[in-house]
């Protein structure tokens, strides 16, 4: 892996922890010598896992669109930056820029990201990897959901189970360097009525 695009919040959320494993996360991604793509944002974990990588000698890529640019978001000491239309073409950019993706805890935005990489790579538009740094237990409800949804049959279980949910960015890195994309097709077969 070469370059990996990361989703997290533009907020801080409510626990010094969230930062303390965005931090850790940025270090041990600029230590690898893998380049960090991520939103442009200043703004919490955003800035903080940018501030990190940079701060270790990483190189880091900001895709933001022109609005949020004008706004004022962008962070001032990336390594590169793009500007984009909107936030669509700006996903597809981090997209292209990536060899997987990795979801810090974050809001509505992060959610949004996140569950499109799985779906690409569910209907095998693209085949990576991606992962969820789970500070503090964030993303076992969104687990749950994903559970309840392979029990109603409308998600297979093999891609419910893609998702690598890690709580070290070390052993993060490493499943995801590993992953490999289920063979398996999105459609369930109907049960008989
Ligand atoms: P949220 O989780 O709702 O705070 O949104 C964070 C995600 O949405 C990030 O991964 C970004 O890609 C995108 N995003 C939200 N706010 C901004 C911003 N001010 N600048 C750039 N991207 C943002």
């Amino acid at each position: 892996m070469r370059s990996l695009t990361v989703f997290c919040g533009s907020n801080f959320g409510t626990h010094p922890r969230y930062s303390e494993d965005a931090k850790a996360l940025g270090r041990e991604i600029a230590r690898r010598g893998i380049r960090l793509v991520y939103g442009g944002s200043a703004k919490g974990l955003m800035g903080v896992i940018a501030d990190s990588a940079l701060a270790e000698g990483g190189e880091v890529i900001g895709v933001i669109t022109r609005l949020l640019h004008e706004l004022g978001h962008m962070h001032p000491g990336l390594s590169t930056y793009e500007i984009t239309e909107d936030m669509r073409s700006r996903k597809a950019r981090m997209s292209e820029l990536a060899d997987g993706f990795i979801a810090l805890p974050g809001g509505l935005g992060t959610f949004e990201e996140l569950l499109e990489a799985m779906t690409l790579t569910q209907l095998g538009e693209h085949h990576k990897g991606v992962a969820c740094l789970n500070t503090a237990q964030f993303f076992v409800p969104l687990q749950g959901l994903f559970a309840h949804g392979v029990q109603e049959g409308f998600i297979k279980a093999e891609h419910s189970q893609m998702l690598i949910v890690e709580d070290n960015p070390g052993a993060l890195l490493d499943a995801l360097g590993r992953w490999q994309a289920p063979v398996v097709n999105k459609w369930i077969e109907p049960a008989k009525r």
